[in-house]
């Protein structure tokens, strides 16, 4: 750290992003990418926006609103797009979470959320996951503050119901309640339909997962017109040019094609319950994953060693060295052939 830092990020504590290794050619289950490479129609757009590089790209974000709108049966003014769904999150801490709102979420959730409360000076309060790793939907009804919940959660892939979700919206009106969907495509409900309903609500998502651009980095939110202003306020404040135009483009050419990302979510969701199965058999316990990952662990067996075991045998999965989930290992879906790789290597260490 500089001298020259400001007392107000001293203690700031970074996210921690899953490893990206460049040593040698693994099998990559730690970051919840796609397997799937994005289509050619999104190759093709990405690559013919190239040559217009030297210029801006288009701050209204205009084609690319127009055409999520559309896909989710919302209105334009409803959407905000962003350089990955991480920038939208930061954008409501920033704007929804302070000394008077502070933030809650669950004590096990995506890491990132306390990270960006810290960020902002936002006080922030994380409630228990029950005994079973879900979130109990009671725990978050009228607490006046400010919330966040990953549904499906990460790392667990444990879902509420819109059911919970809406008595969650009731009961907070006066308070930001905001819904992460980075992994929704893969079984569980969305509550975008919901943002008609409540002014309460922001729905965030992403195109990481699903949708094969991690690397192109593009998220978008839902919500109410005044939220969304609020979100544009800062965004305006922060970075116009926040969506590159070769992403804004791919972006547009993955919505239009977006069959292909269903197929490739079936595949994924196909692969991840027979995995389960086969972990199962091998006698892991797993939670009952609706992302395109397995949260799992072996009685008697370290998280830790397996993770750095796998990693020696050329597969990386995600450990977290954090009480309670010590002994899980976080393990992306890939393609059956990737699949079948890890369980062998698994077999091997057993
Ligand atoms: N939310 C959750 C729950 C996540 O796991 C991730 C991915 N690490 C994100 C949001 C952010 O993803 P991205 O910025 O790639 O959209």
């Amino acid at each position: 750290m500089s001298k020259f830092l400001s007392d107000k990020f001293s203690s700031l504590s970074p996210y921690v992003p899953g490893e990206q290794p460049k040593d040698m050619q693994y099998i990559k289950l730690n970051t919840n990418e796609s397997p799937f490479p994005p289509s050619q129609a999104v190759l093709s757009a990405a690559a013919q926006e190239a040559g217009k590089l030297q210029l801006y790209s288009d701050p209204d974000l205009t084609e690319l609103l127009k055409t999520l709108a559309e896909v989710y049966g919302v209105e334009t003014k409803n959407v905000i797009a962003t350089n990955g769904s991480d920038e939208v999150l930061n954008f409501a801490f920033m704007a929804y979470t302070d000394k008077s709102h502070p933030a809650v979420f669950p004590n096990i959730t995506y890491g990132f959320y306390s990270v960006f409360a810290k960020l902002h000076g936002s006080p922030y309060i994380e409630i228990p996951l029950k005994e079973d790793f879900s979130i109990d939907f009671k725990d978050y009804l009228n607490l006046n503050k400010t919330i966040f919940i990953a549904n499906p959660n990460a790392p667990t892939g444990l879902t509420l119901s819109l059911d919970e979700i809406r008595e969650i919206l009731k009961s907070n009106p006066d308070n930001i309640v905001v819904i992460d969907e980075a992994y929704v495509d893969f079984g569980a409900e969305s509550a975008v339909p919901l943002i008609k309903e409540f002014d309460n609500l922001l729905v965030t998502g992403t195109f990481s997962k699903s949708r094969s651009l991690a690397g192109a980095r593009l998220g978008f939110g839902f919500a109410s017109e005044k939220i969304i202003e609020d979100l544009n306020t800062i965004r305006f404040s922060t970075n116009p040019y926040n969506v590159n135009r070769m992403t804004l483009s791919a972006g547009v050419a993955s919505l239009k094609d977006d069959g292909y990302n269903k197929k490739n979510a079936e595949k994924i969701i196909n692969t991840r319950e027979r995995v389960k199965a086969e972990l199962e058999a091998l006698g892991f316990y797993c939670l009952d994953s609706k992302a395109n990952f397995i949260f799992a662990k072996k009685e008697g067996v370290s998280g830790k060693e397996l993770y750095l075991g796998l990693k020696e045998k050329g597969v990386l999965v995600r450990h977290f060295d954090k009480e309670i989930i010590g002994d899980f290992l976080r393990i992306t879906i890939g393609t059956d052939e990737q699949m079948d790789i890890f369980l062998s290597k698994l077999k091997e260490l057993l």
